[in-house]
């Protein structure tokens, strides 16, 4: 829906004052053109400062880290902690390390888990931070001591009722634990519950590795049933090979469909038997090798280098890798080839052009904010079970995780058909997360 006068002039502000970061304008974009029906129906909602409140992050933080590399090389990188929104609890996000992180991209993410974060109705609040740091070819050793010097900074700002990061693209639980470490070295206080997404011996929760990949699947799983089909036979892409796309693999084969496709920054695997999760964690975790030695392993599969995988034919697309790598051309080929849903594991990774096309062929769509949130959900599980020092089953835990899942679907569908837009889970999400940060900003008052 078009914006109107009042939310014209907070973007064209927005993006005057927040220059050179295209994908905080892409986010804000988006969820000011789709909560558009709420303020129309909801005058009181529509005051500027409300808006200009939730588009300026609280707080911001940037600062140098200065490591040592194995050859005695002195490296400089930059950091981040963005705190967005602590209306509905402490600020809550991931970490990311990644050459392609700067301020802008560190506000988009902070910016779209405040819609995520509120889906999930666990009170948690919105911040994401990390690094253009790459660790890529890093040694065990070079990583400890990023993390170290990172922590070094971090720790003044983050605590259990502040600010509890957790990982993200290139920060899984190795680098949470000497994350950790480095903190709890500084602190002199073992408080387990100022990170999430810990190895489990020093208080992580079981499910927390599987939760981004299998809750995607599950929200899948809930989006088909509404159509009346399910996982069953389906054939899937997905793109990525990092955490949740080997998650998401995994619980999709378990469920009866077939993956024919993933890939990483190198290029695509095609495997029309279906990918195996055995195989990948085989060449992920045990050789820590690029995604192209499954094709040494399995004589039917074959690795394309240099290509996305969107021109294999699918039924169901889970893009998995990294913000706007499904452009409008992917979506036109996915739809040509007999798409029915898409679920976004990543965050933001379909274009607003390719979610253009999507719609216009009635194509099931679910933003990342609705069906990835399975991983900060269950982080907040893990900050449960610290704050009162348990342990939940794997069973118990999955099962919140899939329920958590289901009602976050449901939401964004009744919340959609409220505002007379079925279906739309865009809309459904992005009205539904604002209208709960909305009611406890006014609940806090001008703060
Ligand atoms: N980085 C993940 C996300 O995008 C997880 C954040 C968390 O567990 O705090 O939601």
């Amino acid at each position: 829906m078009p914006l109107d006068a009042v939310t014209t002039g907070l973007y064209n502000e927005i993006v005057s004052r927040n220059p050179a970061e295209p994908e905080f304008h892409q986010a804000v974009s988006e969820v000011l053109h789709s909560i558009q029906p709420a303020l129309q129906r909801q005058p009181s909602l529509r005051d500027a400062s409300l808006l200009q409140r939730l588009c300026e992050p609280e707080r911001q933080v940037m600062f140098r880290i200065v490591w040592v590399d194995d050859n005695g090389t002195t490296h400089v990188n930059r950091g981040f902690r963005v705190g967005f929104s602590s209306a509905l609890g402490p600020y809550k996000g991931g970490l990311r390390f990644h050459r392609s992180v700067n301020l802008g991209v560190v506000k988009f993410l902070a910016f779209e888990q405040i819609f995520k974060n509120a889906l999930t109705g666990l009170g948690i609040g919105a911040g994401k931070g990390g690094s253009d740091f790459d660790p890529s070819g890093r040694s065990d050793g070079e990583i400890m001591r990023f993390c170290q010097a990172y922590m070094t900074e971090l720790h003044r700002h983050i605590g259990p009722q502040t600010d509890i990061p957790a990982g993200d693209i290139g920060v899984g639980s190795r680098e949470i634990g000497y994350l950790f470490g480095q903190y709890k070295r500084i602190t002199n206080r073992f408080e387990a519950g100022t990170l999430t997404g810990k190895d489990l011996v020093i208080g992580g929760s079981l499910v927390r590795p599987e939760a981004t990949g299998y809750g995607v699947v599950y929200f899948v799983e809930a989006m088909l049933a509404e159509r009346g089909h399910s996982l069953e036979d389906k054939t899937v892409v997905v793109s990525g090979s990092g955490n949740v796309a080997q998650h998401a693999i995994a619980k999709l084969h378990q469920m009866g469909a077939t993956v024919v496709a993933c890939s990483d920054s190198s290029g695509f695997l095609h495997d029309p038997s279906g990918v195996r999760p055995d195989v990948l964690h085989e060449v992920k975790h045990v050789r820590r090798a690029k995604l192209d030695a499954y094709a040494d392993l399995v004589p039917a599969a074959r690795f394309v280098p240099g290509r996305s995988p969107w021109d294999i034919p699918c039924e169901i697309a889970v893009p998995a890798a990294t913000q706007n790598e499904l452009g409008e051309a992917d979506a036109v080929a996915l739809v040509k080839n007999g798409l029915i849903a898409v679920a976004e594991g990543a965050n933001m990774p379909c274009t607003p052009k390719a979610v253009e096309v999507f719609d216009e062929a009635g194509i099931a769509f679910a933003p990342g904010k609705a069906a990835n949130a399975g991983g900060v959900a269950t982080s907040a599980l893990e900050m449960q079970q610290n704050a009162c020092r348990d342990r939940w089953s794997f069973s118990d835990t999955d099962k919140t995780l899939a329920d958590t899942m289901r009602s976050i679907h449901n939401t964004c569908l009744i919340t959609a058909a409220n505002y007379e837009k079925p279906g739309d889970y865009v809309t459904g999400a992005n009205i539904s997360g604002f209208l709960t940060v909305a009611s406890a900003m006014n609940a806090l008052g001008l703060v």
